[in-house]
């Protein structure tokens, strides 16, 4: 799943080389992942001029001249490629064709992801984003912001951490990372951290996706649809050295989803 560190750089690059041109041709080939009608996607976007690019949690939002807004969310699979980076991949969902001969597709595997375009002044009509709590990287949510809103909550803390409507952008892999650096069990609750642990959570929330978006921008560059992870310490590294201490990663993979972490240094 894409997640902060890869789409706020994705983010920029689409906003860097696209912004300020119309789209000069939208061809559907999936409608599956788009959440309006085929037809009043192509005719929203068509000759559209491309204002911003911006992310919002897991969300890329393209926002146009008309006041409308294409929010995609990736989710499992989807990702954006320039065409000209790769011949046409069977699970192309549209491609938009830029003035300046520049195009870009959205590729889905499983087609999870959610695309929808909707009036600028109604993305809070929009799923998940309207409920979605801040940013995980907005300057706003300062370790007592954070703190704050972690009171409401008793689960198990990678829940917590992965859930949109408490902070936005945290996903499964950099969300092993965090508690990895934090060194918190995943499978703590949060009722059951000290006050110096959860402020530890928050330190360790902004370390991990500092240092990962820097990485992740040097890897990706313009090349929009890879979504690198080599550089990661813990996360789908079972059975390989911790860095900290040297013993091995364990891995387990409640309800399918894979978690990673170091026994020995994240005990409780
Ligand atoms: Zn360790």
């Amino acid at each position: 799943m894409p997640e902060i560190p890869e789409l706020e750089h994705v983010s920029g690059v689409l906003r860097e080389r696209l912004g300020g041109r119309r789209i000069a041709g939208v061809e559907v080939s999936r409608p599956i992942v788009i959440r309006l009608p085929r037809e009043e996607f192509e005719a929203g976007l068509s000759g559209a001029r491309l204002e911003d690019v911006r992310r919002s949690g897991k969300f890329l939002l393209f926002e146009f001249d008309r006041a409308t807004t294409m929010a995609v969310a990736p989710m499992l699979t989807g990702r954006f490629q320039w065409t000209g980076d790769a011949k046409a991949h069977a699970r192309t969902c549209f491609t938009l064709e830029f003035e300046g001969d520049l195009a870009i597709r959205y590729i889905d595997e499983r087609f999870l992801g959610k695309v929808y375009l909707v009036s600028s002044e109604r993305l809070d009509t929009v799923p998940v984003l309207s409920e979605q709590g801040p940013d995980a990287l907005d300057p706003a949510l300062t370790e007592e912001a954070f703190l704050q809103r972690l009171r409401r909550y008793r689960g198990q803390v990678k829940n917590v951490l992965v859930n949109a409507k408490f902070v936005a952008g945290i996903g499964n892999a950099y969300v092993d990372e965090i508690l990895f650096e934090a060194g918190v069990h995943p499978f703590t609750a949060v009722k059951d951290l000290s006050a110096e642990r959860r402020a530890g959570l928050h330190r360790a929330m902004v370390s991990v996706l500092g240092w990962a978006s820097e990485r992740a921008a040097e890897e990706i560059g313009e090349r929009i649809d890879r979504k690198p992870r080599d550089f990661l310490r813990v996360h789908r590294k079972g059975g390989e050295a911790c860095p900290k201490c040297g013993g091995a990663i364990s891995e387990v993979s409640p309800n399918r989803r894979v978690t990673s972490f170091c026994r020995a240094c994240q005990p409780h």
